[in-house]
């Protein structure tokens, strides 16, 4: 299990007990009281926010750069008011420019609930030369890997695997040539700029936790930057390859991503495909609470982020 190296432990504030009462009927309304509070089904409760995308950069279109960090601040007071076992950031923490993170970082670790990262296209626009360095930056130790929360496995997928703009080796460069080049050739037009794709190596990886999860009787819900099926321009290159494995495992029951900042939510072969609404998008927040019962994925959303009721195969 990898995560940031310098987070606290989870915290039990006596503050929760009044944002409790709703979503504890919510759990009672989904799956029952029997089912959600069996004896040993343990609710698991994560913090979800995504493309936090600071810059000190004008206002853009919907993009308001600057106001990422007062953003930043509520979502850090509300998540630090609950009790979470974990938080995910699902991409795309800075823009434009590598001082950013020194805005964002400080924030990012006072979290009192263990935080976890994942990769953005964003997250490399920054000088190459410092580029090598950005997972120690930021305090990633590896760039794709695991969390277990009781039953629940998420699997953290690294989507900057082929994408423009992290730094890569020889045969990664050649394998996102020939996937780009295999995409156009098919007329499909999602091998763009500012996506990415999972490499062999790492779908192979994938595979192999998939098959542990099954052994392990997990529930999973993968998490990468970028979704498989929006409605534009912003797949995953090889989504279409990636959900024909995931769909092969009954244990996933879910695919997190952000990358679209209007967010999506569709589902398919039984699992939820859940894009969360962009921080950095409007003037109003957008983050999310997610409480995982044994069969429900509850989504309390802030902000623009909608509430969500998803029942789970
Ligand atoms: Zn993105």
């Amino acid at each position: 299990m990898i995560q940031q190296k310098k987070y606290s432990p989870v915290s039990i504030p006596a503050s929760s007990a009044g944002w409790m009462l709703p979503l504890l009927f919510l759990i009672f309304l989904s799956s029952g009281l029997n089912t959600a509070f069996g004896q040993d089904q343990k609710v698991v409760r994560i913090g979800i926010f995504t493309d936090c995308q600071y810059c000190n950069c004008n206002t853009d279109g919907n993009r308001h750069y600057r106001l990422s960090l007062s953003k930043l601040d509520s979502c850090i007071h509300e998540f630090n008011a609950q009790p979470l076992d974990g938080i995910f950031h699902l991409g795309d923490m800075i823009d434009h420019d590598y001082r950013s993170y020194d805005s964002v970082l400080p924030r990012f670790r006072k979290f009192t609930a263990p935080l976890h990262l994942v990769l953005g296209n964003h997250d490399y626009m920054i000088k190459k030369k410092v580029k090598p360095g950005l997972l120690d930056h930021i305090g990633m130790k590896e760039d794709h890997y695991v969390v277990d929360l009781a039953d629940w496995r998420f699997i953290v997928l690294n989507g900057d695997d082929l994408s423009f703009s992290a730094p890569q080796d020889r045969e990664h460069k050649n394998e996102r040539y020939d996937m780009v080049n295999d995409l156009y050739s098919q007329l499909e037009f999602n091998a763009l700029p500012w996506n990415g794709g999972i490499g062999k190596a790492q779908m192979g990886w994938l595979e192999k936790q998939l098959d542990a999860s099954r052994e392990a009787k997990k529930k999973v819900i993968i998490l990468c930057h970028f979704p498989l099926f929006t409605k534009v321009n912003h797949n995953l290159f090889n989504n279409k390859e990636v959900f024909a494995l995931i769909s092969k495992y009954e244990c996933v029951k879910a695919y997190f991503n952000g990358h679209y900042h209007s967010g999506d939510y569709m589902v398919m072969n039984g699992i939820h495909l859940v894009n969360f609404k962009g921080m950095v998008d409007t003037e109003k927040n957008a983050y999310a609470v997610v409480t995982l019962t044994a069969g429900s994925i509850l989504i309390k959303g802030y902000g623009r982020e909608p509430d969500r009721i998803l029942k789970i195969k």
